[in-house]
């Protein structure tokens, strides 16, 4: 249940930085909560490749404690969970933040005047960045 955002047909491949994709009642790992701020900073930059729609059951819950909605938005190098919920007490909805994927930890290698090559230490994820424009 994901969705190319580019007129491609398909399945996505597993990025890199997920070690456990699990399945559509699981939050692929690893993932931590996080500020919606941390969200913001990468949507401001960058468009996500895929979202995701999964009906979360976190470890230790059962069905009865309930099914998180959850929107999985996939970047090149990250993805953010985005979690909203109905709140009976405000009548208003909330939202929860994840972080999704490796804390990536980057050795950088000049490959030009403006290249450069990073590397995750963790996960093996690799980008070249062309600071000259
Ligand atoms: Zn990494």
């Amino acid at each position: 249940m994901y969705y190319k955002l580019e007129p491609k047909f398909g399945k996505m491949s597993i990025p890199q930085y997920i070690t456990n994709f699990g399945s559509f009642n699981e939050m692929p790992k690893p993932f931590d909560k996080c500020e919606m701020n941390d969200f913001l900073n990468k949507f401001h930059a960058y468009s996500p490749e895929y979202i995701e729609f999964r009906q979360v059951i976190f470890d230790g819950e059962n069905i009865h404690n309930g099914l998180h909605t959850i929107h999985i938005y996939y970047f090149h190098d990250i993805a953010f969970g985005l979690m909203t919920e109905y709140d009976m007490y405000s009548n208003k909805m909330k939202l929860d933040v994840y972080r999704i994927g490796c804390k990536h930890d980057y050795e950088s290698y000049k490959i030009g005047r403006c290249l450069t090559h990073y590397k995750c230490k963790k996960c093996g994820y690799e980008e070249t960045i062309d600071s000259s424009d």
